[in-house]
């Protein structure tokens, strides 16, 4: 009688704190409901043909005869390196006899130190905007090393670029091309605002050029591997050679603003980060040490392809959750721009050319590589559907899920407090270090989705707040295929079954959990199993030092009681089962709507 009192009370407190804990989540991240109810984030929609971008290629055919001077403005923004870079190769072609480049980045205050309230996340976390900074320093450093200067600016390039425009000069301002409706909303407003230049803009963040796709970007193949046949005759253009010493002639005479500018770096405090969070530094604990700029991108291609040859095993431990040479770990400085997509093809069919016997693991990371080209395009051909709740086809979307929007697990999934080992080491090596294998994304994410039944969008805007190879194309993409609203199967992962195999002696799970660190690799994955004496001798008590999981039919019966099954998860287990190339899952629609 005494213990069912006791456990209605501890119930009612639970409920409590749970319900306190929601309201002051609630009131930080706005109003949920709205969000829930929202279709689409308010960015622009693909439509038609016309809609679609269209790359101006540089003809280089100016008359120069009559031109005093040309000023030539590049507009960096993921593209921070020297070598293979259109906007450079543009600068040293160029024609005009007489003509002066002005590099140019601006941290626009749209997307630094910036909050998204909806979703209770910042635009570029602490250990992004670090690697960021570091990878603009060291572009600056290399343009000076060639005789050229880089503008550095925290206004927004329309306000910023208009105050270069020089009447007596011709003004062209060059840039590459971005296709997601911030960014492009972003290109609009620099050419309203800079009405006296000309514009010109290339395609530069892929392997494939746009132009030298073999189909109209809106009749892109449903799945990654039609992708990958319907391509694999196109040829991928060749590298731009490196700018050399003065093919970038700055300014003659600049005036104040241009000099104040080309020294000019923000600190993070600038972006409202606090000294306590700063100097905390880099996390030591990550899988290696990620260093912002091109120079550190080009070092870890020699070290990973040339001088460790673990290239060669890429097939077999690019899974590896420990150690710096399972993967490539290239994602970050590609997201920057510091690495080229195509210098990274180019150099591994070189190696492969030469070491035939590692093609199983050279073929596998270009075929990777063209993952995120798969991304890039995916996302021109549908626009903004791809940050709308249900995906690229609203109907068949919502026809499937109903998700929740749990303040409270989505605050533990996110700080790694969920009570399952594997998930929480997943997410804080990410929150602290800036990086996650491929493997704990897709598990973290199935997790959230198809485990916990949560609004994937929750999961997306945390991601890109935290990771330093933030990615918008291949971040949002690989959102919607992991919960289930891309056109692929939808991989459902079983957390325990991941974590074993994955993490078999619990060593990762250790390094970022360290509450576990004593615990015996027999309960390291379900702690929660292990006897009340046991935890006391291996110095964590669960519910105390280290929360109850999460609950969850698949993998407990107990735990905090925040978490019920819906009854759509039958949807999940639908989606499930879907043959490979998502067109039983298609047919079943389709079947349900006409029967
Ligand atoms: C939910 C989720 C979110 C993701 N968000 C991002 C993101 O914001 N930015 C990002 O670059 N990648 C993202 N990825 C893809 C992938 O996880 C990372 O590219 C990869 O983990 C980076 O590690 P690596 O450089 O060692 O990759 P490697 O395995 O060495 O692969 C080489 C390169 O290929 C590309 N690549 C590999 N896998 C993928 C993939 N599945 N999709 C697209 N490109 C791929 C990357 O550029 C990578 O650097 C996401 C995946 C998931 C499941």
């Amino acid at each position: 009688m005494e213990r069912k009192v006791y456990k209605k009370k501890q119930q009612k407190q639970q409920k409590f704190e749970h319900f306190e804990e929601q309201k002051e989540i609630q009131n930080d991240w706005g109003k949920l409901e709205q969000v829930w109810k929202q279709k689409e984030q308010p960015r622009v929609i693909y439509n038609t043909e016309q809609d679609l971008l269209i790359v101006e290629e540089n003809e280089q055919q100016v008359d120069s005869s009559n031109i005093k001077m040309s000023r030539i403005i590049l507009w960096f923004r993921n593209d921070l390196r020297l070598h293979d870079n259109p906007i450079i190769n543009y600068a040293i072609k160029h024609p005009a006899k007489n003509k002066q480049v002005i590099p140019v980045y601006c941290f626009d205050p749209r997307f630094h130190g910036r909050k998204v309230k909806e979703f209770g996340t910042s635009k570029c976390g602490l250990v992004r905007q670090r690697f960021l900074m570091e990878s603009i320093e060291n572009f600056r450093h290399n343009l000076e090393k060639i005789g050229s200067k880089l503008l550095v600016s925290n206004d927004k390039p329309e306000d910023f670029i208009k105050n270069l425009i020089d009447k007596d000069c011709e003004n062209i301002v060059v840039y590459q091309k971005e296709i997601c409706s911030e960014e492009e909303n972003v290109e609009k407003n620099l050419e309203k605002s800079v009405a006296d230049a000309k514009f010109q803009k290339f395609w530069g963040s892929s392997v494939y050029h746009v132009q030298d796709l073999n189909f109209k970007i809106n009749q892109l193949p449903r799945v990654y591997t039609s992708f990958r046949e319907a391509t694999s005759d196109v040829n991928v253009r060749p590298l731009f050679p490196d700018p050399k010493k003065d093919q970038l002639p700055f300014v003659l005479n600049p005036n104040a603003a241009i000099v104040e500018a080309s020294v000019y770096m923000p600190k993070l405090e600038d972006f409202g980060f606090t000294q306590e969070q700063i100097s905390k530094g880099k996390d030591q604990r990550s899988v290696i040490e990620f260093i912002g700029g091109e120079d550190a991108a080009l070092k870890r291609f020699k070290e990973y392809v040339y001088e460790t040859n673990a290239v060669s095993h890429y097939a077999d431990t690019r899974n590896e959750l420990l150690g710096a040479l399972g993967s490539s770990r290239f994602s970050p400085w590609m997201a920057v721009g510091s690495i080229s997509p195509r210098y990274i093809y180019h150099k591994v069919k070189e190696y492969e050319a030469k070491n035939p016997l590692y093609q199983k693991s050279t073929k596998k990371l270009i075929d990777e590589v063209f993952w995120r080209d798969w991304c890039r395009f995916w996302a021109l051909k549908y626009g903004n559907k791809i940050f709308g709740v249900y995906g690229y086809d609203f109907e068949r979307g919502s026809s499937m899920y109903k998700w929740d929007t749990n303040p409270a697990i989505i605050k533990r999934w996110r700080e790694g407090t969920t009570g399952m080992p594997l998930i929480d080491a997943f997410m804080r090596e990410m929150n602290s270090s800036g990086f996650m294998s491929n493997r704990g994304r897709q598990i973290v994410a199935s997790y959230l989705v198809l485990d916990l039944n949560q609004d994937w969008r929750f999961g997306a805007y945390h991601f890109e707040d935290k990771l330093i190879d933030h990615d918008v194309q291949s971040n949002y993409a690989s959102w919607n295929f992991a919960g289930g609203i891309g056109p692929s199967k939808v991989l459902r992962f079983n957390v325990l079954k991941q974590s074993r195999d994955h993490d078999k002696d619990g060593e990762f799970i250790k390094l970022w959990v360290p509450e576990l660190r004593n615990v015996p690799t027999e309960y390291i994955h379900e702690p929660w199993t292990m006897p009340k004496n046991a935890q006391e001798q291996f110095g964590v008590i669960i519910g105390e030092t280290y929360p109850k999981p999460i609950q969850c039919a698949k993998y407990t019966q107990q735990g905090s009681a925040d978490y019920q099954s819906k009854p759509n998860y039958q949807n999940h287990r639908q989606v499930f089962t879907a043959s490979s190339d998502g067109s039983h899952r298609e047919k079943k629609f389709y079947q349900k709507k006409n029967p």
